[in-house]
């Protein structure tokens, strides 16, 4: 089933101990459409600015990516993040973040096409961005939202009001401690359920993650990845996997939860070996499915 993702488009500055890069492709939107595409239908929904380039688009739409409500204004310009890494990859700073055509009132333009999508996902971006989506979809099977400090932060009312109306939340630890006071993550999400969702992820970087609704808790390692090049886009490529393996499966039974967060797990692992999207742009289906294979014989089942 088709799944809609709405998140930013943005040109990032990236330095890691492996190197750096100036403006390349990234953004929530673009790297978690991007993972979806793996598995299902992936509609992109977000805005750029009259200095985006249009190979980037031609990028995403050579591997399946609908960008019918990818909006262009001409006068603005493209959402732009930069950030630096630490020598252990864990920790990262965020140098500069630049809205631009994104502001955080930004009400996006839903095409007729997209509105009856069953499977939405809100990567990070405005709540108040997110609630005008959500009153132009009709009826949703499932919506996921994703959130950050930035966020947390700036427009905690904002967020809580949309926690009222998804059905699940997903976020590293700091996050879900930023948002609940509480470092416990079993704690922290059963408090994030009581704002409204009916589970939360928990992603935990090279610990794995963790899905946790009122009736099952589910573990996933981290893949044990050999070389993180550029761990950006990782939690997004996370999330935009997870939800289109659950898109492709079309229930939450806890076989289809279980198989999205291994897909999950690799996809974001396949995307941290290489800067922005060089490498996984390249990635396809097959390769997904031989490290999954490969991960699944590590598990202790
Ligand atoms: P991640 O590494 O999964 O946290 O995602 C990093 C991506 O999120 C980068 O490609 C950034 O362009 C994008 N990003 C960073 N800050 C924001 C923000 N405040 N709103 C939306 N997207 C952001």
């Amino acid at each position: 089933m088709p799944l809609l993702t709405i998140g930013s488009a943005a040109y990032d500055t990236l330095e890691t101990p492996y190197g750096f890069r100036d403006r390349s492709l990234g953004g929530s939107g673009v790297y978690a459409s991007f993972a979806a595409s793996f598995f299902t239908e992936s509609r992109l929904i977000g805005v750029v600015g009259g200095d985006w380039k249009p190979e980037y688009s031609g990028l995403l739409r050579s591997r399946g990516v609908d960008l019918d409500g990818l909006e262009t204004r001409l006068e603005a310009k493209t959402t732009y993040w930069s950030g630096r890494y630490f020598d252990d990859m864990n920790a990262r700073e965020t140098l500069c973040f630049e809205g631009n055509v994104m502001s955080e009132t930004y009400i996006p333009i839903v095409p007729e096409s997209y509105k009856t999508t069953p499977y939405v996902f809100l990567g990070n971006g405005s709540p108040l961005t997110d609630m005008a989506l959500l009153d132009a979809i009709e009826k949703p099977k499932l919506v996921v939202a994703d959130t950050m400090d930035f966020y947390i932060n700036g427009m905690r009312n904002e967020l809580l009001a949309l926690l009222q109306r998804v059905d699940g939340l997903i976020l590293n630890d700091s996050e879900s401690e930023l948002l609940t006071g509480r470092r416990d993550v079993l704690t922290a999400a059963r408090l994030i359920m009581d704002m409204g969702p009916r589970f939360v992820v928990i992603k935990r970087g090279a610990y794995g993650a963790m899905y946790i609704s009122s009736d099952a808790t589910y573990l996933v390692p981290a893949f044990p990845t050999q070389k993180v090049v550029d761990p950006t886009g990782a939690g997004d490529a996370f999330a935009g996997a997870m939800m289109g393996s659950l898109a492709e499966s079309g229930d939450l039974s806890p076989e289809s939860v279980k198989s999205a967060l291994l897909y999950a797990t690799v996809v974001a692992s396949l995307n941290i070996e290489g800067f922005a999207l060089e490498r996984f742009q390249y990635v396809t289906r097959a390769d997904v499915d031989k490290r999954a294979a490969e991960f699944r014989k590590m598990l202790v089942s």
